[in-house]
This record gives structure tokens, sequence and C-alpha cells, in this order.
């Protein structure tokens, strides 16, 4: 049902779309800084007739479709955040600002959006319940998500599922991946001190080497996932940074670790840290010295609901056809859309914008992807939408 009218509409506002697209990838800006993103987004909606409300949570905007029957509300959300990458690739409409680029596809998840808006406005007649369109800064950092969901966007009218979607550059391009069940990892970070004293590097035997340690630690703890954790169970321990010493002939008297711990279960985001510390509790009381740790939760993991996702599949077979809609793999890298899949029935899917010969990876200089997606990530957005207010699929 409906999947005709849906791609009929599509192609009808998809040079605007596009336009849309261009303009953000050419003025992209930073997670907390999408001001001028997001007044085009609510602009865009209030053009449409779309009652809009904006500045939420920072720069947070939200749409409204309400139909003309009553019924569930479900929530289709984008975000709107750019990343401090200086683009390299050669493209017509490619960033004028230096080092900020949208390197993510996060231009596309906003024009995308805006273009479901503009389908599901015409398509009015046949909503029973309402739309949100939820725009969120700050996806890249520090969740704007959350905080939209703590200015009370899931309240008035009560959001019965949430769905969203992300480019993903190692789908190929037409297909469209979904998974029941956890997809996206906790992007938590840990930092570590290792203190000496150090002292002169011809002496070692007056000092406690923290450069010494770091190693011993670093090492160790890739014991954590291979030899400590069930290997049926997913998990990344990485060490990013070790910054330590100043010169050849003095031993430093700290170093210092950070890194991102990706898991996708409560009990290992509360488990690994514990292992981590039994490390540096070892290795410096053998070494002697000392240490910290801290470690900074991020996003929860992002865990989709069966019957949301069962949905948003039979959904994406219409607009795709039922051999272009794969399983998903699961990844471990982190979205804040994990927050709503806390609160409501929700699911995230993956639209394919991969090249066959040419990966796209995501956060990269070179990352581009063809408008063309925007066509099946709205017209999947558009179909879970009426699918789901009209219970069927
Ligand atoms: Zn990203
Ligand atoms: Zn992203």
């Amino acid at each position: 049902m409906f999947s005709d009218m849906i791609k009929g509409c599509i192609e009808t506002h998809y040079p605007k779309a596009v336009a849309i697209r261009h303009h953000l990838h050419q003025y992209p800006e930073l997670s907390e800084q999408e001001v001028k993103t997001a007044a085009l987004v609510a602009d865009t909606l209030q053009e449409q007739g779309i009652e809009t409300q904006r500045g939420i949570a920072g720069n947070g905007a939200l749409g409204i479709i309400r139909g003309e029957k009553p019924g569930k509300t479900v929530l289709l959300r984008a975000d709107m955040d750019a990343l401090k990458v200086q683009e390299a690739a050669e493209l017509p409409y490619r960033s004028t600002y230096p080092g900020i680029m949208h390197a993510c596809g996060h231009d596309g998840h906003t024009a995308g959006l805006l273009l479901a808006a503009m389908v599901l406005t015409e398509l009015k007649a046949h909503v029973p319940g309402t739309v949100k369109l939820m725009f969120q800064p700050a996806e890249e950092t520090v969740g704007g998500a959350e905080r939209m969901i703590q200015a009370g966007i899931l309240e008035n009218p009560r959001v019965d599922a949430a769905f969203g979607c992300h480019l993903w550059g190692p789908v190929p391009e037409g297909l469209v991946c979904v998974k029941a069940g956890p997809v996206m990892a906790s992007p938590d970070e840990f930092r570590i001190t290792l203190k000496g004293p150090g002292g002169h590097g011809a002496m070692p035997q007056i000092t406690v080497d923290p450069v010494v340690t770091a190693a011993q630690v670093i090492l160790q703890m890739q014991t954590i996932v291979s030899r400590r954790l069930n290997p049926l169970d997913p998990a990344v321990v990485s060490v990013c940074m070790i910054h330590g010493g100043e010169t050849y002939n003095v031993i430093p008297g700290e170093v210092r670790l950070g890194g991102t711990i990706r898991t996708l279960r409560e009990e290992l985001r509360e488990g690994i840290p514990r292992e981590i510390e039994r490390i540096l509790k070892g290795v410096t009381l053998s070494a002697g010295g000392s240490y910290t740790l801290e470690v900074f939760k991020g996003f929860p993991p992002l865990i989709n609901d069966p019957a949301a996702t069962a949905l948003a599949r039979k959904a994406a077979e219409k607009i795709v056809g039922p051999e272009k809609v794969r399983e998903a793999e699961t990844n471990m890298g982190g979205e804040d859309f994990a927050y709503l899949a806390q609160q409501v029935p929700a699911s995230f899917f993956f639209v394919g914008i991969g090249k066959a010969n040419a990966p796209v990876i995501h956060h990269s200089p070179f990352f581009t992807w063809d408008d063309s997606a925007l066509k099946i990530s709205a017209g999947c957005l558009c179909q879970i939408a009426l699918d789901f207010l009209h219970g069927s699929c």
C-alpha cells in the first residue's frame, strides 16, 4: 500500500531535496553550532505548512504532521552536524568552510528527512495519527538525541515508535540493511595516567619508568577481549593515544593513555573497566609507581526492537524490492539514536552508498556519495511511517 504514491511524490520533490543537500554540504556546521542548518530545516518545514518547533535542546528542530484522522504517533529522526575534517574530494558542492565537512552523511540524513516531510505532507489525507520529524544537533559529540528527549519531544503526543537510518559506506548502493537486536555499540572512553617518578635516562635503577609500565599495560589490555571475555560476546578495547616524555635522556614522570571501549551489553560496559583496573593495579604493583583511571560513558548500545524492525524490513522491501533488503552487520560504531531506542520501540536501518570498487569510508576527507540515496532513505522512512500508523505492513 502507498508505495507507488510515495515514489511518485519523491520524484516531484527530489530536485529540491538535492538542492538542500548540496547547500548543507557547502555550509557544514559542527556539533552544537548547527544554527543555520536548523534554521533552514525549520524554514523548509514551515514552507510546507508543517507545525514547527525551533531551538529544542540547543539547535534541535521538530516538525509535527497531524494527519486528518486520529491515530498513533511515529517519530522519524535525522541528525544535522558535520565534522572537523578538511574535504579533499573535488565536488561542485564541496565544503566552503576550511576544516569542516559533512564527512558522515548527516547532510543527507537532514535532506532525506525533509524530503520525507514533503512527501508525507502531500499524503496527509492518508495519515491516521501524527508524524514527528526530529532534526537533532550534536550526534557526533554530546548526544543531541538525549537532550531532545529530556526536552520532552517524546510527549504531546506520546511517541509510540521511532525510526531512523544512516547512509552507510560499507553497504553497496541500492541496498537497505536492517537487523533486530544490537546493531551498534556503546562508545565509552577511558583515560589512564601512569606515574613514575622518572629521572635520568642513564640511571633507571633509581626511577620508576612509566614508559615501560605503559608498554606492559597496553600489551596486557590486549588480553581483555582475547582471554577474559566470551568469544561470542563482541567487544573492542583500543588504546588510541599515548603521550609521555619530552627528550631522549629523561625518563618522564608520567605517561598518559587514552582510548575507547565498545560493547553491545550493559554488563560488559561495567565489566571491562574493572578488567582494566585489575591490570593497572597488578602492573603498577610489580613496577612501583601509581595510576589513575577515568571512564566516561558515551551513548548506550543501540538495540533494535524486533517488531519495529520487522515493520521496517517489510516497508523497505516495498520501496527497493525484497531482493535488495539484507540483514545488517552489527558494527561497533556508536549512534545516539540508541537513546530513542531505550525509550520507545525503535529501529535504525542502513541505506547503502558504497561503490563496488571504491569503499566509501565515513569520517574520511574523501567521503562522498550519490544523491540518489535520498530517494531510498526518504522512501523507506515514508513507507515505515504510513505502515506503522495504519497498523499494517
Ligand atoms: Zn559520524
Ligand atoms: Zn553519522
